[in-house]
């Protein structure tokens, strides 16, 4: 039997409770739909909900101790503060690992790249990885994340987010990472900043909790790339850029596309090199690799087994997932990007449709959170829409309305209301043989689309 994770005497030495019970767990949450059997429910009070207010749905599905801080019977740590409790628990989590911490941020692109680290990591050294789930980046998800890894785990990848300065100043601090990944910088989630210079200075926070002897990983291509270097410097041992630009430290050397989608690299690592096939499609996810690649090295890992692992990626769903539907007596592609979008993963993924051949259709949702600038990065879609050989698009959302009026004259398009007349919309013209990409924020719900064109498979 694996050792537990937490014991009710670890939990109470570390959140400052008082134990009812002894018992044991082998994992955590605080959301009671994600409870499992043996696990630790933490009884988070938010503004809208009080986790207390299940508990007895935690222990009907197996909880096996809860962290509360009201009075109940069963098995528990009773703490003063949950929430706090749950970072503290974090902290000991942290405090009492051996395990390389790898800290990925970035406007875009964090997820994808923690899940393809964390594949590239479980293949140098199986089963040894820990990474957080799904997009727990905040400062809820970061200590859960820190909390849920097992105690002999060599290496822990965590997505950390932010939507304000100052945010990722205080997880990296939590964190401690000895590797610290800044994927790109984009407009994306600008509601909180006035400038994309902010937004690189509220990432490039990361580096500020670099363990000693620690390696910050930098976007060579990126226009921000020495302002993020120069917020490395003071803390990182080794900075450490890559991407596809003469110059990089980590860099993609030679491209080719291959048959499949993905992309065949000749890439140098510091003095070595490495030849691999990133199954991922576009540019970014060789951009990604080369993070990843530079990752692996800094904790010493195999990087030809790394390379095996990126060659096997699987796409995410919503995060670039290919679906081929039937559509009549053949049928089409899908390529499900409907979990996110912002101007910089719009122009990636377009330029991934522009390989298709076939009938392109786009399927493009508002891009939410971009603030006072979202008219005009709206707007400035249409040159990327039109060069990607769009023959037909279905604009979704009001903020598409400036997006609409720059297309006008240029494009076969339509620009609807919601996800429903959109679905509608496209289901009346789909053909065989056509690439379809559908994007746009998660709000917009276009994943209902894909959800419907899924049930055809
Ligand atoms: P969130 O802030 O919502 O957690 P995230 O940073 O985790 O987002 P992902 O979910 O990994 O981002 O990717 C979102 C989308 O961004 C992908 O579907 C893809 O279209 C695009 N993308 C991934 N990597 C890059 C990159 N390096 N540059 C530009 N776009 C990218
Ligand atoms: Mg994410």
């Amino acid at each position: 039997m694996t050792s537990p994770l937490w014991t009710s005497d670890e939990i109470a030495a570390a959140t400052a409770g008082t134990a009812s019970a002894d018992f044991a767990v082998f994992g955590v949450a605080f959301d009671s739909r994600e409870v499992g059997a043996g696990d630790l429910f933490l009884a988070l009070k938010g503004e809208s909900t009080d986790g207390h207010r299940f508990l007895d749905q935690a222990f009907a599905q197996g909880a096996a101790g809860a962290v509360v801080s009201d009075a109940t019977a069963y098995p528990n740590v009773a703490v003063a503060d949950t929430t706090a409790a749950l970072n503290a628990l974090g902290a000991a989590s942290r405090a009492r690992t051996t395990a390389k911490i790898i800290g990925v941020t970035g406007s875009v692109g964090k997820t994808g790249t923690k899940e393809a680290l964390f594949a590239a990591l479980d293949r140098v050294d199986p089963g040894c990885a820990h990474r957080s789930v799904k997009s727990y980046n905040n400062h809820t998800g970061v200590p859960l994340s820190l909390a849920r890894m097992p105690r002999e785990a060599r290496y822990g990848v965590l997505e950390m987010g932010m939507n304000h300065a100052g945010e990722l100043a205080e997880l990296t601090r939590l964190v401690r990472p000895h590797v610290a990944i800044v994927t790109a910088i984009a407009p994306a989630h600008l509601g909180f900043f006035d400038s994309v210079e902010d937004i690189a200075d509220a990432k490039g926070e990361i580096f500020q909790g670099l363990q000693p002897g620690g390696t910050a990983i930098v976007p060579f291509d990126s226009p921000y790339r020495e302002r993020l270097i120069a917020a490395a410097e003071p803390y990182a041992t080794r900075i450490v850029t890559f991407g596809l630009g003469e110059g990089a430290d980590v860099r993609a050397m030679e491209m080719m596309q291959t048959p499949a989608g993905g992309t065949f690299v000749l890439s140098r690592i510091g003095d070595k090199e490495l030849s691999f096939t990133m199954s991922q499609p576009g540019d970014h996810w060789v951009s990604n690799g080369m993070a990843i690649l530079a990752a692996v090295d800094a904790v010493g890992g195999d990087l030809e087994l790394a390379g095996l692992a990126l060659a096997e990626l699987g796409g995410l769903a919503g995060r670039g997932a290919r679906l081929s539907v039937p559509v009549g007596n053949g049928t089409a592609l899908v390529i499900d990007e409907s979990y996110n979008a912002n101007p910089s993963s719009m122009r990636a993924t377009l330029a991934v449709l522009a390989r298709e051949p076939g009938r392109r259709v786009a399927v493009l949702g508002e891009m939410r959170e971009l603030g006072a600038h979202a008219d005009a990065l709206h707007a400035e879609l249409a040159d990327p829409i039109v060069e990607a050989g769009v023959s037909r698009a279905i604009l979704v959302g009001e903020a598409m309305a400036p997006l609409a009026a720059a297309l006008e004259g240029r494009l076969n398009f339509v620009h609807v209301a919601d996800a429903a007349a959109a679905k509608a919309e496209l289901e009346s013209t789909l053909a065989p043989g056509d690439a379809v990409l559908i994007k746009g924020s998660n709000g917009v719900r276009l994943a209902t689309i894909v959800a419907a064109l899924a049930e055809r498979q």
